[in-house]
């Protein structure tokens, strides 16, 4: 065991900008032979469960327009203008 699957992240796709669950993948080079030393090398990586995009901590789309962009407040430039930074 290496790691409690419980422990899978839960974020935004970077690609599709919902709501997703990371799930591990090994992005190691696999089998290697270092001057007649042989090993395996893994890296574990979470991708969306969706897109296998990165998992972002907050969404990547504006809240109010849905556009794939976020300024600030979880909004994009022209919505964080319209709406006053009130945040
Ligand atoms: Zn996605
Ligand atoms: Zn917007």
């Amino acid at each position: 065991m290496r790691r409690d699957p419980e422990e899978a992240p839960e974020g935004y796709c970077e690609s599709c900008g919902l709501p997703c669950i990371g799930v591990e993948y090994d992005e190691g080079i696999g089998p290697y032979e270092y001057f007649g030393s042989r090993g395996f090398h893994h890296d574990y990586v979470y991708r969306s469960n969706c897109c296998s995009a990165l998992v972002l901590d907050s969404s990547p789309v504006c809240t109010e327009c849905g556009k794939k962009e976020v300024y600030d407040c979880g909004l994009c430039f022209n919505c964080y203008v319209e709406e006053g930074a009130k945040c």
